[in-house]
């Protein structure tokens, strides 16, 4: 996937402000940040979006579900926290490479 923007952050060929990394994932901060924490956590496996996932990806998946409460500790978000995964152009998904948003803190956007 050479024209995937999130594979290029993970091959660490395009820049990213990174707050965690581990052997099945890569945490970094939201560009264009829609709360006072917005984080975007991706697996370091190129998958498009959930529409994609097979059995072989249930430990990442699980992997990172458990991973995101350790984040959002880490960014000192006591009272808890909001993940959101777009999927597909109809669920407002922009990069094709399933990300779940980690967002917390001041300003913590509703729905819609
Ligand atoms: P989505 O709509 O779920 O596909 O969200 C994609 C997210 O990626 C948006 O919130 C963007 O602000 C964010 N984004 C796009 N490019 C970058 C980048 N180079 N570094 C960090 N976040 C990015
Ligand atoms: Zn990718």
């Amino acid at each position: 996937m050479t024209d995937c923007l999130f594979c290029k952050i993970v091959a660490g060929e395009i820049p990213a402000d990174k707050v965690y990394e581990d052997d099945q994932v890569l945490v970094f901060k939201d560009i264009n940040p829609h709360a006072e924490v917005h984080l975007l956590m991706v697996p370091r496996l190129h998958v498009a979006s959930l529409n994609e996932l097979t059995t072989q990806h249930d430990g990442v998946i699980a992997h990172m579900m458990r991973t995101l409460p350790q984040l959002a500790r880490q960014q000192g978000l006591k009272d808890g926290f909001r993940t959101i995964i777009n999927t597909g152009k109809g669920g407002g998904q922009v990069i094709f490479h399933l990300h779940m948003h980690l967002l917390g803190g001041k300003n913590l956007p509703g729905f819609g």
